[in-house]
């Protein structure tokens, strides 16, 4: 966690450093007028003046962070920090392009930017976290929610703004920065789009056979999307100015995230098709000699089991689900896919043994597995 000091201690001197300033400002010309126009003059004084803007900057960031996640756990803050640093050196680098719009409000520009990507970083860990939490407050959903709105508007009123102001005044800092918020907003996309399906997922009995499907999918455009956006800022960055070299992490970073979840498409497809078309229903005999328990859902198996070529048995609907994220059977690890079709010649395989996987349910273990994509990209 962060230690609470540091920012104490900073907003402290801040703040007394501040004082000082005006109080010496004050003392020196003894009106007001005078005062702040030596203020404005002087350059430590409007140093002093940053500093504390930026400390309030940072105590507004912490309160909006206690208002939308409460405490943060010790890995999301991990991450956070990871990222940020990130964050911060490429869009350092982004900006010596456009070094002549170096300026306060450049400066605080870029401030908003960092803090709206933390937010989204954190929004998104949150979201991830709702499939292994075992009880989702109404305080958790009003907080996600919430925000979440809040993020989309300002990311498209900031895309919105970006644009306008490059095509009235020309290119500028402002390229990177709607470029940015673009990508952002992709995200914030793509998190509502895992926030309501995993909502709906919960308020249901059953499990959701096609949540994973369309988590995929999801995935998969939004990650398009980020590909065309990356290729036209790096167009648009060669016309007019020079090679971005700043993106080339960020994207090589899309570029292998999208091609993650292209494959996933692909592969759980094709297992899905090979159920469909090439493996067996379960015989009543095969199914009494299995005890009649998927090891998927743990619940009975009366009509649509199907059997994979290693000869275990499971709910063709469970398998479904369960190929979505990964191609191996549940009970073996075999790879289906690598796995030549059954040859109906070959003797009945002998009665599987369900002790191979451990008592916790494995819908749970894939659920990490699949749908996390790297989104480090942003
Ligand atoms: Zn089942
Ligand atoms: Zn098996």
């Amino acid at each position: 966690m962060p230690a609470p000091m540091p920012v104490g201690g900073l907003t402290m001197a801040s703040f007394a450093f501040t004082a000082a300033v005006i109080g010496n400002a004050y003392y020196q010309k003894r009106q007001f007028y005078p005062s702040v126009v030596y203020i404005t003059k002087s350059n430590p004084s409007m140093a002093a003046i940053y500093l504390l803007a930026f400390t309030l900057v940072i105590l507004l960031g912490k309160l909006l962070k206690k208002v939308f996640f409460g405490s943060l756990r010790a890995a999301e803050f991990e991450h956070l920090v990871e990222r940020s640093f990130y964050a911060v050196t490429e869009t350092c680098l982004a900006f010596t392009v456009f070094r002549d719009d170096f300026s306060p409000k450049f400066v605080a520009l870029f401030t908003v930017l960092l803090f709206l990507k933390a937010f989204h970083w954190l929004a998104d860990y949150r979201v991830d976290f709702m499939e292994r939490s075992p009880v989702i407050t109404l305080l958790f959903h009003t907080r996600v929610s919430s925000l979440l709105l809040l993020l989309s508007l300002l990311d498209l009123v900031l895309v919105n703004h970006a644009y306008h102001s490059t095509i009235t005044r020309g290119a500028s800092v402002q390229l990177v920065f709607g470029f940015e918020y673009a990508i952002l907003l992709t995200v914030a996309f793509n998190i509502a789009v895992k926030y309501i399906c995993h909502t709906v997922d919960l308020q249901s009995q059953n499990p959701w056979e096609n949540k994973a499907m369309y988590l995929l999918y999801t995935e998969l455009i939004m990650g398009l999307f980020k590909v065309l956006l990356y290729i036209a800022f790096l167009l648009i960055m060669i016309r007019i100015h020079t090679f971005p070299l700043f993106i080339i992490r960020p994207m090589y970073l899309t570029l292998r995230s999208f091609k993650r979840a292209f494959n996933d498409v692909v592969l759980s497809r094709r297992a899905i098709s090979n159920m469909n078309t090439l493996y067996p229903d379960a015989t009543p005999e095969e199914l009494t000699a299995v005890d009649n328990v998927c090891i998927i859902c743990r619940e009975e198996m009366l009509t649509g089991a199907k059997k994979l070529p290693c000869g275990h048995i499971f709910h063709a609907s469970c398998l479904r689900s369960w190929f979505q994220r990964q191609q191996t059977c549940p009970t073996c690890r075999m790879d289906i896919l690598r796995q030549s079709p059954p040859d109906p010649s070959t003797p009945h395989p002998s009665t599987p043994t369900t002790t191979t996987t451990s008592g916790s349910a494995p819908t749970t273990t894939a659920s990490a597995t699949g749908t996390t994509t790297d989104t480090k990209s942003l």
